[in-house]
């Protein structure tokens, strides 16, 4: 394959350690693999509990300077470093498609919603406040509330969108007060690097960002750490269980922003232009399907059911799978070959028990055999409770699912254990409001409003996790609360 991918050079990827910059660690190294060549392009030095260790000893000197640095100032910083993740959004284009094969075009439209996150919290940074809970006047007892920082931030972050991730902890901790030691996943270990160093440009002192690239031993050193006092965690259920459990013993708060299997109902007075159009472009293109909260379950009126599959299908059609590096690439591979594996494994069971397949239900040969694309794929006739249904497939794969009434629909949006996302489409403003008091889900999003808006706190129930990023309840979680009280 004559792509830019092979063309373009891997940057040497480092453990990030106040001022130090590592080129080993000592949990040893990880050969990364270019998903869209299927070819080794980076080994990634992998942090072990030695250097994260090291990374929150730092952090935390780092931090009895930082909390005392005036507000103002901190909010000048990480509005600097909004300005420079703009402008240097060609690069994160480039480094996310060195990372996951994310297309160039996507990160090029994700990266101002990144520099929005940083602005936000900057924003933040000198408007903390705390409040009066007692006066004097009232009963002789003076009492107030002071909004402080926890400490060293122990952020953990998975692979799909690491450039977003950052920004969804790192400017709310360091808003709040708080340092960070960020462990990277070693899937996509190139973005970090590049968000370091621009915070550095910015005026962020060595040691307020640290980053120990490294797999499940340097995240489970970083959790287990006495000096990280709460976790920031993103990723799937499974290890989210494993750090729930090292927090029990340890009595350590953390947010846990996990998936989903997000319901989309559409109803018959939709507008199918628009319904259809954001319900498969954020289902089987945006992401090749890795996005947390992606509407992956499409619950149509039964009226309008047959009309929907043959949009969905025919705008599937339009989707540009390959390169990611191209411009106009929609969907590029997926993150892995575990992946790739895993996603074709759901497939072919779901083609085994009775869903009817769309569209899609392959890898893609020709060029693209050597990297891990896949077809996008449309299954109707979902049964709600199957395999496909209830679980978070992270691949680009849609279930479509009929229903008779606004309280079936209702049912089979809930019927899963997460509880992330919620989408409906209808012109019909009472109904979109009912439904969405009953979608059991942490946000609703009625007729195309866009994912990750700043301002609103983001963050899911059930096995999506627990806590909020975004908003100022994002902010909130990197404050605690102590009252001082006198007579
Ligand atoms: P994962 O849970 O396997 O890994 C996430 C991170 O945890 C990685 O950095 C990994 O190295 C680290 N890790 C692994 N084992 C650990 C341990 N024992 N202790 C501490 N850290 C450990 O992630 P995944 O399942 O590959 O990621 C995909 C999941 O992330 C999906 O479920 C997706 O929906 C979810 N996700 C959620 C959001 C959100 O904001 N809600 C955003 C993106 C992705």
């Amino acid at each position: 394959m004559t792509s830019a991918a092979v063309e373009t050079e891997r940057p040497t990827v480092e453990l990030r350690i106040g001022s130090e910059r590592l080129t080993s660690g000592s949990g040893g190294v990880y050969q990364h693999i270019d998903p869209t060549t299927g070819r080794p392009d980076a080994d990634v030095p992998l942090a072990g509990p030695d250097e994260v260790d090291r990374a929150v000893q730092v952090a935390h000197a780092a931090y009895l300077e930082w909390r005392r640095t005036k507000p103002a100032d901190r909010r000048r910083m990480l509005m600097r470093l909004a300005d420079l993740i703009e402008d240097h959004a060609a690069d994160f284009g480039r480094l996310a498609a060195m990372d996951n094969g994310t297309p160039v075009g996507t990160t090029s439209a994700m990266t101002p919603t990144a520099a929005e996150w940083t602005r936000y919290y900057a924003g933040w940074a000198d408007k903390i406040s705390s409040e009066v809970t007692a006066s004097l006047r009232a009963d002789g007892e003076f009492s107030y509330t002071l909004a402080q920082p926890w400490g060293v931030i122990g952020a953990i972050i998975t692979w799909n969108g690491p450039l977003i991730s950052l920004a969804m902890k790192v400017p709310a901790a360091l808003a709040a007060g708080n340092t960070v030691v960020i462990k990277p996943s070693e899937l996509t270990p190139f973005t970090a690097g590049n968000f370091l160093d621009l915070a550095a440009q910015a005026g962020i002192p060595d040691g307020v960002i640290n980053a120990v690239t490294g797999g499940p031993e340097a995240g489970q050193a970083l959790v287990e750490h006495p000096l990280v006092k709460k976790i920031s965690f993103t990723g799937g259920p499974v290890t989210a269980r494993k750090i729930l459990r090292s927090c029990a013993d340890l009595i350590k708060p953390a947010v846990m922003e996990l998936g989903g299997k997000s319901g989309n109902i559409v109803f018959a007075d939709a507008d199918l232009d628009n319904a259809c159009g954001v319900g498969t472009m954020f289902s089987v293109g945006a992401l090749s399907g890795q996005g947390c909260a992606l509407p992956t379950r499409m619950i149509v009126e039964r009226s309008v059911y047959d009309e929907v599959i043959e949009r969905v299908r025919a705008i599937t059609g339009f989707l540009k799978v390959g390169n990611p590096f191209e411009d106009d690439t929609v969907s590029g591979p997926v993150v892995n070959k575990q992946a790739l594996e895993r996603i074709t494994g759901m497939i072919d069971r779901a083609k085994n028990s009775g869903a009817r397949l769309i569209t899609g239900g392959e890898r893609i040969g020709g060029d693209l055999a050597d990297g891990f694309f896949l077809q996008p794929t449309v299954f109707a006739d979902v049964d709600p409770s199957s395999e496909l249904a209830q679980n978070e497939v992270f691949g680009p794969v849609l279930s479509i699912i009929p229903f008779d009434t606004d309280d079936q629909a209702i049912e089979i949006a809930n019927s899963t254990p997460y509880g992330l996302s919620g989408y409906i489409f209808t012109t019909n403003l009472r109904r979109a409001h009912r439904v969405a008091e009953e979608l059991e889900t942490g946000e609703v999003l009625i007729n195309g409003a866009a994912n990750l808006g700043v301002t609103r706190p983001f963050g899911g129930i059930g096995i999506s996790g627990m806590g909020k990023e975004g908003g100022r309840q994002g902010l909130e979680e990197f404050l605690r609360i102590k009252t001082v009280s006198m007579v």
